[in-house]
């Protein structure tokens, strides 16, 4: 059945959280001044959104994926396939996946030393293309496996393998550290040391990672970097192993033409991942100076040929993650002011939105959490309730009591009129 109307589902990245001493005992969003969020909660039907199941935190790729209604325990095999399809490399369901530093090694010629000193390659910004030019002509295949490899802006490159007997249960190469540290062999995770399969793809990767070495080592743009007393990009270090699956594309599961307007390269790359269009938006920085009314509008005018957007802005999870209350708080006013914008420039007599964020990032934790967000559902088809303003507490009274990730499209699609009857 057709929709009756558009589906908008407006995220802001990591913007629940729990309640701060600092703030009286409210949360950041408790705290701040939201006057479009509150219109949508006190004109719409409130909830509380568990984004994978109560009490997992959730990775934005995660969360994503269970908010378009595909369960990640079933498809989620690592972040390495998006973050290779966000960066643009062809990606096919049984490729083994990783994202990847250039980094600097400390003496590159002598392959026995493996000091990292420094993991981003002095954050080096241009002509990376020249270095992926040299790594597709010298590494175009490792033990019969394909070799593709591309980079992304600044140190960022992704690697894919193709070919039999691949496995992802294998360990970084990237050390993660700052202080200068050696880099890691590859190896099967525990429990997959006799596992064949991983055994090769970390004979494969480790094999990677040194030819990458002999052919960066010595390379005329590494030499001029050397000569500017910048720090070569001598090294290129996975991390993030995934084995990309079969998804079905997301215009074939919900007979919808939909978009992403999203500042995570990961989320773009899920997008991609699906079929869907991946929307750049002008102003959209991902950061705490992004534009959100640049972000607000590209929503509104991707309506125009699409029936379906999920936008994500990006600020507020940076606050979180940072344990900064003003920021988040600024953060989160950020996101308010952007539904404003499609609050006063759609119709929602024909469309219906979902307000949440893809997990909660709070300020006492810095990093993900497993509790619920709020959730307003506003717009075509919604039941109103009587909860008056967004918040963690707030739409814990709300009509639609807790629901998953999973499902949130069944929700929409209900609104929407596009639901179709499950039996006789
Ligand atoms: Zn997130
Ligand atoms: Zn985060």
């Amino acid at each position: 059945m057709a929709a009756k109307a558009r589906m908008l589902i407006f995220l802001g990245d990591g913007m629940a959280g729990r309640p701060l001493p600092e703030l009286d005992g409210r949360t950041t969003l408790e705290a701040t001044d939201t006057p479009s969020f509150d219109r949508v909660a006190s004109e719409g039907a409130c909830g509380m959104l568990n984004p994978i199941s109560p009490g997992v935190a959730a990775g934005s790729d995660t969360a994503h994926m269970a908010i378009l209604g595909y369960e990640p325990y079933e498809y989620y095999r690592g972040r390495g396939p998006f973050e290779a399809k966000g960066v643009g490399l062809e990606v096919n369901a049984g490729d083994v996946a990783f994202r990847c530093n250039f980094a600097t090694v400390e003496n590159g010629e002598v392959l026995e030393n493996r000091a990292v000193i420094d993991r981003r390659a002095g954050r080096i910004k241009e002509r990376t293309d020249e270095l992926r030019q040299t790594i597709n002509q010298q590494i175009p295949e490792i033990d019969g496996v394909k070799v593709l490899f591309k980079e992304s802006v600044e140190h960022r490159c992704a690697l894919v393998l193709r070919g039999e007997g691949l496995d992802e249960h294998i360990t970084d190469v990237d050390p993660h550290a700052e202080e200068p540290t050696d880099y890691h062999e590859c190896k099967p995770l525990p429990g997959y040391e006799e596992d064949e399969a991983a055994k090769r793809t970390a004979r494969i990767v480790n094999q990677f990672v040194e030819r990458s070495r002999k052919a960066l080592n010595g390379h005329p743009l590494n030499q001029a970097r050397e000569a500017d007393d910048l720090k070569p990009a001598n090294i290129i270090l996975p991390r993030g192993v995934g084995t990309a699956v079969e998804l079905e594309p997301f215009a074939e599961r919900y007979k919808l033409s939909g978009a992403l307007i999203v500042e995570v390269d990961l989320v773009r790359g899920l997008g991609l991942y699906l079929g869907m269009d991946v929307v750049t938006c002008e102003g959209a920085t991902g950061g705490d100076d992004t534009d959100e009314l640049a972000i607000a509008a590209s929503v509104v005018s991707t309506f125009e040929d699409h029936d379906f957007v999920l936008a994500n802005i990006k600020a507020p999870d940076l606050g979180g993650h940072d344990g900064n209350v003003e920021q988040k708080i600024a953060a989160i006013q950020k996101v308010d002011r952007a539904l404003g914008y499609v609050l006063d420039n759609m119709d929602f007599d024909r469309a219906v939105v979902i307000l949440a964020a893809d997990h909660a990032t709070p300020i006492s934790v810095r990093d993900h959490s497993g509790d619920p967000v709020p959730a307003a559902f506003f717009g075509y088809g919604v039941t109103p309730d009587d909860v008056q303003s967004y918040g963690e507490r707030a739409c814990a009274q709300g009509y639609l009591g807790h629901f998953c990730g999973s499902d949130v499209m069944s929700i929409l699609g209900n609104y929407a009129g596009a639901g179709e009857k499950y039996g006789a």
